[in-house]
Protein backbone atom coordinates (compact mmCIF):
# COMPACT_ATOMS: atom_id res chain seq x y z
CA UNK A 1 0.00 0.00 0.00
CA UNK A 2 1.35 3.71 -0.94
CA UNK A 3 2.20 5.81 1.73
CA UNK A 4 -0.38 8.68 1.66
CA UNK A 5 1.05 12.03 0.89
CA UNK A 6 -0.96 13.83 3.53
CA UNK A 7 -1.78 17.62 2.05
CA UNK A 8 -3.99 18.36 5.20
CA UNK A 9 -1.33 17.58 7.90
CA UNK A 10 1.43 19.98 5.67
CA UNK A 11 -1.24 22.62 5.14
CA UNK A 12 -1.88 23.16 8.68
CA UNK A 13 1.75 22.78 9.60
CA UNK A 14 2.90 25.64 7.05
CA UNK A 15 0.03 27.73 8.31
CA UNK A 16 1.21 27.35 11.69
CA UNK A 17 4.62 27.86 11.43
CA UNK A 18 3.55 31.43 9.13
CA UNK A 19 1.33 31.97 12.67
CA UNK A 20 4.72 32.13 14.64
CA UNK A 21 7.06 33.83 11.94
CA UNK A 22 4.23 36.71 11.89
CA UNK A 23 3.59 36.61 16.05
CA UNK A 24 7.60 36.28 16.38
CA UNK A 25 8.26 38.71 13.41
CA UNK A 26 5.81 41.11 13.91
CA UNK A 27 4.91 41.25 10.35
CA UNK A 28 1.23 43.23 9.61
CA UNK A 29 0.14 41.60 6.30
CA UNK A 30 -2.80 42.61 4.63
CA UNK A 31 -4.76 40.49 2.04
CA UNK A 32 -7.25 42.30 -0.19
CA UNK A 33 -10.11 39.80 -1.91
CA UNK A 34 -12.40 40.98 -4.77
CA UNK A 35 -15.21 38.57 -5.35
CA UNK A 36 -17.44 40.43 -8.40
CA UNK A 37 -21.11 38.41 -7.82
CA UNK A 38 -21.82 35.77 -5.71
CA UNK A 39 -20.87 32.34 -7.31
CA UNK A 40 -21.25 30.32 -3.72
CA UNK A 41 -18.24 28.29 -5.02
CA UNK A 42 -16.40 31.26 -5.42
CA UNK A 43 -18.23 32.26 -1.74
CA UNK A 44 -16.98 29.47 -0.16
CA UNK A 45 -12.72 30.19 -1.39
CA UNK A 46 -12.96 33.66 -0.08
CA UNK A 47 -14.80 32.85 2.93
CA UNK A 48 -11.86 29.95 3.39
CA UNK A 49 -9.36 32.56 2.43
CA UNK A 50 -10.42 35.14 4.61
CA UNK A 51 -10.43 32.57 7.54
CA UNK A 52 -7.14 31.01 6.90
CA UNK A 53 -5.84 35.00 7.08
CA UNK A 54 -7.45 35.69 10.50
CA UNK A 55 -6.19 32.33 11.92
CA UNK A 56 -2.66 33.22 11.11
CA UNK A 57 -2.99 36.93 11.76
CA UNK A 58 -3.36 38.44 8.51
CA UNK A 59 -6.03 40.98 8.21
CA UNK A 60 -8.24 41.19 4.97
CA UNK A 61 -10.22 43.46 3.35
CA UNK A 62 -13.13 41.82 1.17
CA UNK A 63 -14.36 43.95 -1.19
CA UNK A 64 -17.64 41.75 -2.68
CA UNK A 65 -18.80 43.75 -5.65
CA UNK A 66 -22.10 43.49 -7.79
CA UNK A 67 -22.12 40.81 -10.47
CA UNK A 68 -23.12 43.85 -12.63
CA UNK A 69 -19.49 45.72 -11.79
CA UNK A 70 -18.03 47.32 -14.84
CA UNK A 71 -13.89 46.76 -16.02
CA UNK A 72 -13.31 50.58 -15.52
CA UNK A 73 -14.95 50.57 -11.95
CA UNK A 74 -12.81 46.54 -10.78
CA UNK A 75 -9.69 48.39 -12.23
CA UNK A 76 -10.06 51.52 -10.75
CA UNK A 77 -10.66 49.46 -7.64
CA UNK A 78 -7.02 47.42 -8.16
CA UNK A 79 -5.62 50.86 -8.65
CA UNK A 80 -6.26 52.24 -5.77
CA UNK A 81 -4.99 48.96 -3.85
CA UNK A 82 -2.03 48.60 -5.79
CA UNK A 83 -1.37 52.65 -3.92
CA UNK A 84 -2.35 51.20 -0.83
CA UNK A 85 0.85 50.82 1.62
CA UNK A 86 -1.07 48.92 3.99
CA UNK A 87 -2.13 46.40 1.45
CA UNK A 88 0.33 43.88 0.58
CA UNK A 89 -1.92 41.28 -1.41
CA UNK A 90 -4.53 41.67 -3.90
CA UNK A 91 -6.56 38.36 -4.90
CA UNK A 92 -9.33 38.92 -7.56
CA UNK A 93 -11.81 35.39 -6.86
CA UNK A 94 -11.64 33.70 -10.57
CA UNK A 95 -13.47 33.21 -12.65
CA UNK A 96 -14.57 36.88 -13.27
CA UNK A 97 -18.53 37.21 -14.58
CA UNK A 98 -18.28 36.86 -18.77
CA UNK A 99 -18.41 40.40 -19.52
CA UNK A 100 -15.13 41.18 -17.50
CA UNK A 101 -11.89 41.02 -19.16
CA UNK A 102 -9.78 38.54 -16.76
CA UNK A 103 -6.46 38.90 -18.73
CA UNK A 104 -6.64 42.87 -18.15
CA UNK A 105 -7.76 42.78 -14.78
CA UNK A 106 -4.48 40.14 -14.15
CA UNK A 107 -2.07 42.18 -15.44
CA UNK A 108 -3.31 45.18 -13.52
CA UNK A 109 -2.23 44.10 -10.35
CA UNK A 110 0.75 45.64 -9.69
CA UNK A 111 3.88 42.72 -9.61
CA UNK A 112 4.54 43.27 -5.58
CA UNK A 113 1.14 42.35 -4.88
CA UNK A 114 0.60 39.50 -7.21
CA UNK A 115 0.45 36.96 -4.29
CA UNK A 116 -1.68 34.42 -7.20
CA UNK A 117 1.72 34.40 -9.17
CA UNK A 118 -1.14 34.99 -12.56
CA UNK A 119 1.04 37.96 -13.42
CA UNK A 120 3.23 38.20 -16.65
CA UNK A 121 6.15 39.18 -14.26
CA UNK A 122 5.86 36.63 -12.08
CA UNK A 123 5.52 34.00 -14.49
CA UNK A 124 8.59 35.64 -16.18
CA UNK A 125 11.11 35.61 -12.91
CA UNK A 126 9.73 32.40 -12.34
CA UNK A 127 10.95 30.82 -15.74
CA UNK A 128 14.38 32.95 -15.52
CA UNK A 129 14.85 31.77 -12.07
CA UNK A 130 14.17 35.12 -10.41
CA UNK A 131 12.46 35.86 -7.13
CA UNK A 132 8.87 36.36 -7.47
CA UNK A 133 5.13 35.25 -6.33
CA UNK A 134 4.82 31.63 -7.96
CA UNK A 135 1.18 30.31 -8.40
CA UNK A 136 0.02 28.63 -5.03
CA UNK A 137 -0.92 25.20 -5.96
CA UNK A 138 2.04 24.37 -8.45
CA UNK A 139 3.88 26.06 -4.83
CA UNK A 140 2.24 23.67 -3.02
CA UNK A 141 3.37 20.40 -5.01
CA UNK A 142 6.54 20.99 -4.50
CA UNK A 143 5.73 21.84 -0.53
CA UNK A 144 4.18 18.45 -0.23
CA UNK A 145 7.29 16.44 -1.98
CA UNK A 146 9.70 18.04 0.06
CA UNK A 147 8.35 17.56 2.81
CA UNK A 148 7.60 13.87 2.65
CA UNK A 149 11.09 13.53 1.23
CA UNK A 150 10.32 12.65 -2.33
CA UNK A 151 13.55 12.98 -4.24
CA UNK A 152 13.06 15.00 -7.29
CA UNK A 153 16.74 15.94 -8.46
CA UNK A 154 17.51 13.72 -11.38
CA UNK A 155 14.05 12.16 -11.38
CA UNK A 156 11.23 11.50 -14.70
CA UNK A 157 8.40 14.38 -13.55
CA UNK A 158 5.57 13.97 -16.22
CA UNK A 159 2.93 16.36 -15.56
CA UNK A 160 -0.47 15.88 -18.11
CA UNK A 161 -1.84 19.08 -18.57
CA UNK A 162 -0.14 22.28 -19.54
CA UNK A 163 -2.85 25.57 -18.01
CA UNK A 164 -1.04 28.32 -17.12
CA UNK A 165 -1.91 28.21 -13.13
CA UNK A 166 -1.07 24.69 -12.73
CA UNK A 167 0.93 22.74 -15.75
CA UNK A 168 3.03 25.61 -16.59
CA UNK A 169 4.19 27.03 -13.84
CA UNK A 170 4.97 23.41 -12.04
CA UNK A 171 6.94 22.36 -15.69
CA UNK A 172 9.03 25.35 -14.58
CA UNK A 173 9.28 24.73 -10.30
CA UNK A 174 10.42 21.16 -11.04
CA UNK A 175 13.27 22.19 -13.59
CA UNK A 176 14.45 24.31 -10.62
CA UNK A 177 14.36 20.68 -8.57
CA UNK A 178 16.53 19.35 -11.34
CA UNK A 179 14.24 17.08 -12.45
CA UNK A 180 13.52 15.89 -16.29
CA UNK A 181 10.66 17.36 -16.68
CA UNK A 182 7.91 16.26 -19.46
CA UNK A 183 4.57 18.17 -20.41
CA UNK A 184 2.01 16.57 -21.98
CA UNK A 185 -1.48 18.07 -22.70
CA UNK A 186 -4.36 16.68 -25.19
CA UNK A 187 -2.30 16.37 -28.45
CA UNK A 188 0.28 13.81 -26.82
CA UNK A 189 0.61 11.00 -28.43
CA UNK A 190 0.69 7.57 -26.44
CA UNK A 191 0.01 9.22 -23.14
CA UNK A 192 -0.04 6.27 -21.29
CA UNK A 193 3.09 5.30 -21.95
CA UNK A 194 4.49 8.29 -21.47
CA UNK A 195 2.82 7.94 -17.71
CA UNK A 196 4.59 5.12 -17.31
CA UNK A 197 8.12 6.52 -17.90
CA UNK A 198 7.20 8.89 -14.99
CA UNK A 199 9.05 8.55 -11.58
CA UNK A 200 6.72 11.53 -10.19
CA UNK A 201 3.12 11.90 -12.57
CA UNK A 202 1.39 15.17 -11.80
CA UNK A 203 -1.99 14.40 -12.76
CA UNK A 204 -3.89 17.97 -13.87
CA UNK A 205 -6.16 17.83 -16.90
CA UNK A 206 -9.74 18.04 -14.95
CA UNK A 207 -10.82 14.53 -15.67
CA UNK A 208 -12.42 12.32 -13.11
CA UNK A 209 -10.47 9.17 -12.41
CA UNK A 210 -9.02 9.45 -15.61
CA UNK A 211 -5.57 7.88 -14.38
CA UNK A 212 -5.70 4.11 -13.75
CA UNK A 213 -3.37 1.32 -12.48
CA UNK A 214 -2.30 1.42 -16.84
CA UNK A 215 -1.03 4.94 -16.57
CA UNK A 216 1.60 4.02 -13.25
CA UNK A 217 4.78 2.76 -13.33
CA UNK A 218 5.59 0.30 -10.01
CA UNK A 219 6.99 2.17 -7.44
CA UNK A 220 6.20 5.93 -8.55
CA UNK A 221 5.03 8.74 -6.82
CA UNK A 222 1.12 9.96 -7.69
CA UNK A 223 0.04 13.42 -7.20
CA UNK A 224 -3.41 14.45 -8.01
CA UNK A 225 -4.40 18.18 -8.58
CA UNK A 226 -7.87 17.23 -10.10
CA UNK A 227 -10.89 18.03 -7.97
CA UNK A 228 -14.50 16.81 -8.97
CA UNK A 229 -18.08 16.27 -6.98
CA UNK A 230 -19.79 13.23 -8.02
CA UNK A 231 -23.01 12.83 -8.28
CA UNK A 232 -23.46 10.70 -4.78
CA UNK A 233 -21.28 14.50 -3.39
CA UNK A 234 -18.42 12.58 -2.98
CA UNK A 235 -14.78 14.28 -3.94
CA UNK A 236 -12.67 12.23 -6.61
CA UNK A 237 -9.74 13.31 -8.75
CA UNK A 238 -8.01 12.88 -11.99
CA UNK A 239 -6.35 9.69 -10.49
CA UNK A 240 -8.78 7.05 -9.36
CA UNK A 241 -7.03 6.19 -6.30
CA UNK A 242 -8.58 2.29 -5.56
CA UNK A 243 -6.97 1.19 -8.76
CA UNK A 244 -3.70 3.17 -8.15
CA UNK A 245 -2.81 3.10 -4.75
CA UNK A 246 -1.91 -0.34 -4.95
CA UNK A 247 0.76 0.01 -7.40
CA UNK A 248 2.64 2.91 -6.53
CA UNK A 249 4.86 4.18 -3.16
CA UNK A 250 3.71 7.49 -2.64
CA UNK A 251 0.28 9.52 -3.42
CA UNK A 252 -1.95 12.32 -2.54
CA UNK A 253 -5.64 11.53 -1.81
CA UNK A 254 -8.68 13.57 -2.82
CA UNK A 255 -9.87 15.22 -0.68
CA UNK A 256 -6.82 15.96 1.32
CA UNK A 257 -3.78 16.17 -0.75
CA UNK A 258 -3.24 19.36 -3.53
CA UNK A 259 -6.00 21.43 -1.87
CA UNK A 260 -5.57 22.14 1.25
CA UNK A 261 -1.62 23.41 0.01
CA UNK A 262 -3.00 25.96 -2.40
CA UNK A 263 -4.37 28.33 0.77
CA UNK A 264 -1.49 27.44 3.03
CA UNK A 265 1.06 28.71 -0.12
CA UNK A 266 -1.24 32.22 -0.70
CA UNK A 267 -0.81 33.12 2.82
CA UNK A 268 2.98 32.13 2.75
CA UNK A 269 2.94 34.70 -0.41
CA UNK A 270 1.09 37.19 1.44
CA UNK A 271 3.27 36.73 4.77
CA UNK A 272 6.35 36.86 2.54
CA UNK A 273 4.99 40.34 0.61
CA UNK A 274 4.16 42.35 3.62
CA UNK A 275 8.06 41.25 5.27
CA UNK A 276 9.78 42.24 1.90
CA UNK A 277 7.90 45.40 2.25
CA UNK A 278 8.77 45.66 6.10
CA UNK A 279 12.70 45.01 5.25
P1 LIG B 1 -7.40 23.41 -17.51
O1 LIG B 1 -8.72 22.95 -18.01
O2 LIG B 1 -7.03 24.84 -17.62
O3 LIG B 1 -6.27 22.56 -18.24
C1 LIG B 1 -6.39 21.20 -18.45
C2 LIG B 1 -5.18 20.69 -19.17
O4 LIG B 1 -5.31 19.28 -19.31
C3 LIG B 1 -4.99 21.26 -20.58
O5 LIG B 1 -3.64 21.56 -20.79
C4 LIG B 1 -5.47 20.13 -21.51
O6 LIG B 1 -4.76 20.06 -22.72
C5 LIG B 1 -5.11 18.91 -20.67
N1 LIG B 1 -5.98 17.77 -20.99
C6 LIG B 1 -7.33 17.72 -20.94
N2 LIG B 1 -7.76 16.49 -21.29
C7 LIG B 1 -6.66 15.75 -21.56
C8 LIG B 1 -6.45 14.41 -21.96
N3 LIG B 1 -7.46 13.58 -22.15
N4 LIG B 1 -5.18 13.99 -22.12
C9 LIG B 1 -4.14 14.83 -21.92
N5 LIG B 1 -4.27 16.11 -21.52
C10 LIG B 1 -5.51 16.57 -21.35
O7 LIG B 1 -7.32 22.91 -16.01
P2 LIG B 1 -6.47 23.42 -14.72
O8 LIG B 1 -5.03 23.25 -14.97
O9 LIG B 1 -6.98 24.74 -14.28
O10 LIG B 1 -6.97 22.36 -13.65
C11 LIG B 1 -6.78 20.96 -13.80
C12 LIG B 1 -7.50 20.25 -12.65
O11 LIG B 1 -6.93 20.65 -11.44
C13 LIG B 1 -9.00 20.55 -12.55
O12 LIG B 1 -9.67 19.39 -12.08
C14 LIG B 1 -9.07 21.63 -11.49
O13 LIG B 1 -10.29 21.64 -10.79
C15 LIG B 1 -7.95 21.19 -10.58
N6 LIG B 1 -7.34 22.28 -9.80
C16 LIG B 1 -7.15 22.05 -8.48
C17 LIG B 1 -6.56 23.00 -7.69
C18 LIG B 1 -6.32 22.70 -6.25
O14 LIG B 1 -6.14 23.61 -5.46
N7 LIG B 1 -6.30 21.43 -5.88
C19 LIG B 1 -6.16 24.32 -8.22
C20 LIG B 1 -6.30 24.42 -9.65
C21 LIG B 1 -6.89 23.43 -10.39
P3 LIG B 1 -4.82 21.22 -23.85
O15 LIG B 1 -3.96 22.32 -23.34
O16 LIG B 1 -4.26 20.57 -25.06
O17 LIG B 1 -6.27 21.61 -23.97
Amino acid sequence: MAFIIDGKKISSDIREELKQRVRKEGIEACLAVIQVGDDPASSVYVRNKKKACADIGISSKTFELPVQTTQEELLALIGELNEDDNVHGILVQLPLPGHLNEKEIIFAISPEKDVDGFHPQSVGCLSIGEDGFVSCTPAGIIELLKRSDVEMDGKECVIVGRSNIVGKPMAMLMLRENATVTVCHSHTRNLREVCQRADILIAAIGKPKFFDDTYVREGSVVIDVGIHRSGDGKLCGDVDYDKVADKVSAITPVPGGVGPMTIAMLMNNCVQSAWKKGK
